[in-house]
C-alpha cells in the first residue's frame, strides 16, 4: 500500500525449518519482520529494517517486493542468514525451538535509510532488545511504538528487554512469555507489571483461546477463529501484529484516537490467515473482501443479545 501512515519495523528475516502435526517444510521464508510486514501491508506502507546473508536470493524477497513492503533498509552481509527450527506437537501454541541461529544478525548494526528517522509508527518485532532499542533511538518522537519479544530473550537479555521496554507503548506478548517474563502466572497482575516498565498498553496472545488486550481504561477479549484448516502457527503473533498496527497507523492517519477493539479484531483477522498454510502462502496473496468478510465473521461470532430470563 502507497498512502497512508507507514510503519518501521525491526526484526528477523529468517530460512525457518517447521514441523507440526499437519506437515513440514524446509528453508520457507519466515522471521517476524517477514511476518509481520506481509501482514501490515494490507493496510499502510510498510519500511523493513533486517539483515540477510549471501545465501538470501533475489528471489526469497518476492513474497515482500509483491507486497510493496520498502526493502531500502534491508542490509545484505557476508554470512548465513538468520535461522529457526521449531516443532510443534498437538498443543500448537507452544512451538519447541530446536535451533536458533543468529548468524548475520549476531553482528547486525542498523541503519536507516534517509527520511525513515521520522516514520510515525514503529514495530520492534522480535529480536535482540539491544538491537529493537537502538533502532527505536534512531527514530524521532515516533507517534506510536510497538513491540514484541520471546522466551529466547526473556531468558537470554532479560535486562537489556526491560529497558527497551521504557520506550515501549505497546507490547504485544503471549500468555507463557508474560509470565516468564514478570513471574506471576495472573495474567492481570501481570499487565500491571508491564504498565509498571513502561508500555500502557498490553497484548497478551494466547494461540487458540485468542488474545486479551490491557488498554488505558478498557479490557477486551477477542477469540481465536474457529477455522477448519489449520496448518502452521508459526508468524501469527506477527501477522497479528501486522494487522493490529496496520489498523492503528489508519487511524493515526485521520488524526483519530487509537480504537485498540477494532485494531485487535483485525489483528486476529490477519492471525487466522497466517495458520492456515505455511511460511506466507495464504497471507501473502489474500483475495480482495476477504479481510472484510472474516472481520465480519468475527463479529457475528461474538455479539449477543441482552440478557434476558
Ligand atoms: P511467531 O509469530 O512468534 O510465531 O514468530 C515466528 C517467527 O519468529 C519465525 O518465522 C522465526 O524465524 C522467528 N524467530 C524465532 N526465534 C526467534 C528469535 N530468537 N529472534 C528473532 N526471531 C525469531
Amino acid at each position: 500500500m502507497s498512502g497512508g501512515t507507514p510503519i518501521l519495523v525491526v526484526g528477523s528475516v529468517a530460512f525457518d525449518d517447521v514441523r507440526t502435526p499437519f506437515g513440514a517444510g524446509a528453508d520457507l521464508l519466515g522471521g517476524s519482520a517477514t511476518h509481520f510486514s506481509v501482514a501490515a501491508s494490507y493496510f499502510t506502507p510498510v519500511r523493513l529494517v533486517a539483515v540477510v546473508g549471501e545465501d538470501f536470493a533475489e528471489a526469497h524477497a518476492a513474497p515482500l517486493r509483491e507486497r510493496g513492503v520498502d526493502l531500502a533498509g534491508l542490509q545484505r552481509r557476508a554470512g548465513r542468514t538468520f535461522r529457526w527450527a521449531g516443532e510443534y506437537d498437538f498443543d500448537l501454541n507452544n512451538p519447541r525451538t530446536l535451533d536458533t541461529q543468529l548468524n548475520v544478525f549476531a553482528e547486525f548494526s542498523p541503519e536507516l535509510p534517509a527520511g525513515w528517522e521520522d516514520t510515525p509508527v514503529v514495530f520492534l518485532a522480535n529480536i535482540d532488545p539491544d538491537l529493537q532499542a537502538s533502532v527505536r533511538g534512531m527514530v524521532r518522537e515516533p507517534r506510536l511504538v510497538a513491540a514484541d519479544t520471546m522466551n529466547f530473550w526473556i531468558a537470554g537479555k532479560p535486562d537489556a528487554l526491560r529497558r527497551t521496554l521504557g520506550a515501549v507503548d505497546v507490547l504485544l506478548i503471549n500468555d507463557g512469555e508474560i509470565r516468564q517474563l514478570t513471574g506471576r502466572w495472573n495474567l492481570v497482575e501481570a499487565a500491571e507489571e508491564i504498565h509498571a516498565l513502561g508500555p500502557r498498553t498490553v497484548v497478551v496472545k494466547r494461540g487458540e483461546h485468542g488474545v486479551l488486550v490491557f488498554a488505558p481504561g478498557d479490557v477486551f477479549a477477542v477469540p481465536a477463529y474457529p477455522l477448519r484448516r489449520v496448518l502452521d502457527p508459526t508468524g501469527a503473533g506477527d501477522a497479528f501484529a501486522g494487522g493490529f498496527l496496520g489498523q492503528l497507523a489508519a487511524r493515526l492517519r485521520q488524526d483519530q484516537e487509537p480504537d485498540w477493539r477494532r485494531a485487535a479484531v483485525v489483528g486476529s483477522v490477519m492471525a487466522s490467515f497466517q495458520v492456515e498454510s505455511f511460511s506466507l502462502e495464504r497471507v501473502r496473496q489474500l483475495r480482495p473482501g476477504e479481510i472484510e468478510e472474516r472481520y465480519a465473521g468475527f463479529r457475528k461470532l461474538t455479539e449477543f443479545g441482552d440478557f434476558q430470563r
